[in-house]
């Protein structure tokens, strides 16, 4: 589905350095913007209900599917983690470019729904940093830790159904070349005005 705007979505084994990669990239490009998705995982230290995610508990979410409020969700890690139709269609109204943060199933299934998306996948740049990563951040016990590293190894399999690939061996080239692909795909002739 065409739609107005630019919907990029941005996903990477938990690790990889996303999130940091994603706040220097906002920095630079104020114009995106950031859909906040519902999760029942439990908020980590620092984390907002509202900011960060809508923490939800197992039944509010499971009820919000089954009202049909979600644009796509998607068991990740032992929790449910969704994008809320609403949040979707809020940030798109906007006429902008909006960032979505989803796994692997979460970028299959916008694409399923036909919109029209700019996906890019970020790596780390070795399973050994990415492991090393996990567990520098200490915010997740040794069973979550062993969870994210399995899962991790099926999200890198699947790299190759991206737009785009982009290594986070320092934050700053990976937030440039992230930068560098919103340029350019800006300037496709088909999002130009006649
Ligand atoms: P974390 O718990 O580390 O914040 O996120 C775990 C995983 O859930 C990441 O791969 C993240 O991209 C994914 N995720 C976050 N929000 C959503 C969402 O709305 N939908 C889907 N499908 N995945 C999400």
């Amino acid at each position: 589905m065409a739609q107005d705007g630019l919907l990029i979505v941005i996903s990477a084994p938990s690790g990889a350095g996303k999130r940091t990669v994603i706040e220097r990239l906002r920095a630079q490009e104020p114009r995106l913007a950031h859909t906040v998705s519902a999760t029942t995982r439990p908020p980590r230290t620092g984390e907002a209900d509202g900011q960060d995610y809508y923490f939800l508990s197992r039944a509010d979410f499971e009820a919000k599917v089954a009202a049909g409020q979600f644009a796509e969700w998607a068991e990740v890690h032992n929790n449910l983690y969704g994008t809320l139709t609403s949040e979707l269609d809020r940030c798109l109204a906007a006429d902008g470019e909006v960032l979505l943060e989803v796994d692997v199933q979460g970028m299959r299934n916008l694409r399923g729904l036909g919109y029209d998306l700019v996906s890019i996948f970020v790596m780390p740049p070795s399973m050994e940093e990415l492991e090393r990563r996990l567990r520098a951040r200490g915010t997740d016990s040794n069973d979550v830790i062993a969870v994210r590293l399995a899962n991790a190894e099926g999200e890198v399999a699947a790299r190759g159904e991206f737009d785009y690939i982009v290594v986070n061996d320092k934050v700053e080239r990976a937030a440039d070349d992230i930068a560098a692909i919103l340029r350019a795909e800006r300037c496709r002739s088909y999002r130009q005005q006649p």
